[in-house]
């Protein structure tokens, strides 16, 4: 990974943090996990979030793919859904200033439960635009 991309993950680790309000739960785990490309390792990515029956602010239910800027390969990186669950819109994140490509993250809260991991709490999906910076929050999971 180049030096520039560690040091913006990060500042996105610290903006996924506080999105999921970690500071107020200093005994839970909080587990922060860039999202690369299986060839290109952690590059910046271009979404298609795609919202499934019953998907809400806060709870998001669908899929979200991610297209690298480097080998242009499409994946699902992640699922939150299930089979009675059906496509009801798709959303394609662009930042203010215009770029579509960005720095992808999951953090997550796991609660921990008398000193032993315990069940997940809430995550959030971030990103980082690969243009100007700006650090966003696309999903919210519960
Ligand atoms: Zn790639
Ligand atoms: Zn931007």
């Amino acid at each position: 990974m180049k030096r520039k991309a560690r040091y913006a993950l990060a500042g996105l680790e610290t903006f996924s943090k506080n999105c999921i309000a970690a500071e107020q739960h200093p005994n839970d785990i909080h587990l922060f996990t860039p999202i690369g490309c299986p060839v290109c390792g952690i590059v910046p990515l271009e979404l298609t979030i795609e919202h499934h029956s019953g998907s809400e602010e806060g709870n998001f239910k669908g899929m979200i793919f991610a297209r690298c800027q480097t080998c242009k390969s499409e994946e699902r990186v992640f699922c939150f859904t299930g089979e009675h669950r059906h496509p009801v819109r798709e959303e394609k994140p662009i930042c203010e200033c215009g770029n579509t490509y960005f720095l992808i993250a999951e953090c997550e809260r796991i609660e921990r439960d008398e000193g032993l991991p315990g069940f997940f709490d809430e995550g959030v999906i971030t990103g980082l635009c690969s243009r100007c910076g700006r650090s966003r929050a696309f999903v919210y999971t519960d």
